[in-house]
């Protein structure tokens, strides 16, 4: 099956201009000024009529399964729908346990990603969560990420934060050099996706691990990053450094009231502070649970991150803080796919997976999906069906 994209304005995340790109199964496979195709040969051709065409959003931080629990059974947040990823532009995920590997498994996470891969995305997991010792499928971390198709590194690993295991230096550094073997053996990214609480240590932990140990401190993707100012001043430092770090976009009111500073805000000033666009991603956090802690540290009231959270930072990014489009675009694109080592994701080129987003200048409202060549919304209208809504 062909699709021919024509007249759209491209933003790969660089500025093309207005091209045409012609799709063939899941792949981009050309990007040119003007693709005529004649002759008697079956081909579905879209006029963008100067729509903006962009990657599909990579989110590295999807709780798939749901996450939380904070408070108790009921308190346990809902699995994803895969139809608020497509609403939100988003077709390559990384899904994510959290606080709870005891009620909730990794084979019920990859079993969830598997489903959504299958419903016609692209999703991929961390194994372990929180915890530690890690929860793995295999046995090992190492052997995870080397044999189970969909692992792509480990996480979200807790630091600084009451609900994680307290992990040692050598704790840690042990896990991330599984993590990078595995990655090196299977050439894929081997991450160490590392959650970091409000606790005042802030990112101690990984500057001693990457000081005491042969772990480079790249091998660490830190995120909620912008929790607050402390926090968001040492992923200033390890990213200075040579790291990668990650901001939050789903968020409430009272927790920026609590000292979050909003992701688009916090991109705005990272690179205030002289930090290089391509050390900055954003996520949603999606379906983890939003904990209101009261001065004693009581569970008073719980929210649910959305996956829609990730382009309303984006065009929050592009409207309210005057960054440029194609290096807001980066932190939710290509900066993700790149830390994942997903190198068909999160561009436009020719090679590429045809993973695609159509937007209304101006306002950026989405207004088609495309994922690995199918279309999942057109003209504003979901398109793509789950096996319970035949
Ligand atoms: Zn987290």
């Amino acid at each position: 099956m062909l699709t021919l994209i024509k007249n759209a304005q491209i933003y790969s995340p660089e500025s093309l201009g207005i091209c045409d790109v012609l799709i063939s199964g899941k792949k981009i496979v050309q990007i040119e000024k003007n693709i005529d195709i004649s002759g008697n040969i079956n081909i579905d051709v879209i006029d963008a009529q100067g729509q903006l065409l962009i990657p599909g959003l990579v989110d590295t931080l999807v709780h798939i399964t749901g996450g939380g629990g904070e408070g108790g059974f009921s308190t346990r947040t809902a699995e994803l729908s895969i139809y608020d990823a497509i609403k939100g532009g988003v077709t390559t995920m990384v899904g994510a346990l959290g606080t709870d590997a005891s009620t909730r498994s990794i084979g019920e996470l990859y079993g969830k990603a598997k489903a959504l891969t299958e419903d016609g995305l692209s999703c991929y997991m961390y194994t372990g969560s929180y915890e530690i010792p890690v929860k793995t499928i295999t046995g090992s971390v190492r052997n995870d990420i080397i044999f189970v198709e969909p692992v792509i590194g480990i996480g979200e690993i807790a630091i600084a934060d009451h609900r994680g295991s307290q992990p040692t230096v050598s704790e840690l550094a042990r896990i991330a050099s599984d993590a990078r073997v595995g990655g090196m053996l299977s050439g894929k990214s081997g991450v160490v996706s590392v959650h970091v609480g409000g606790a005042e240590e802030c990112l101690e932990l990984l500057f001693k691990v990457a000081r005491d140990s042969a772990v480079p401190l790249a091998q660490f993707y830190p995120t909620h990053m912008s929790r607050n100012s402390n926090l968001f001043d040492a992923g200033i430092e390890f990213a200075l450094q040579g790291g990668t770090i990650d901001f939050t976009a789903s968020t409430t009111d009272h927790i920026l009231a609590m000292g979050e500073i909003r992701a688009s805000k916090a991109f705005a000033m990272a690179l205030n502070r002289g930090l290089q666009s391509n050390k900055i991603t954003i996520s949603s956090d999606a379906q983890g649970s939003l904990p209101h802690f009261d001065d004693e540290g009581v569970l008073d009231g719980l929210e649910v991150g959305r996956i829609g959270s990730l382009f309303e930072e984006f065009a929050l990014c592009v409207k309210d803080e005057n960054i440029p489009l194609e290096i807001a675009l980066e932190a939710v694109t290509k900066n993700p796919a790149s830390i994942c080592g997903l190198i068909n994701k999160g561009q436009i080129k020719v090679g590429g997976d045809a993973d695609l987003n159509l937007l209304i200048p101006g306002d950026l409202t989405i207004t088609s999906v495309m994922s690995k060549g199918v279309w999942m919304m057109k003209g504003g209208r979901v398109c793509t069906k789950t096996i319970f809504d035949h």
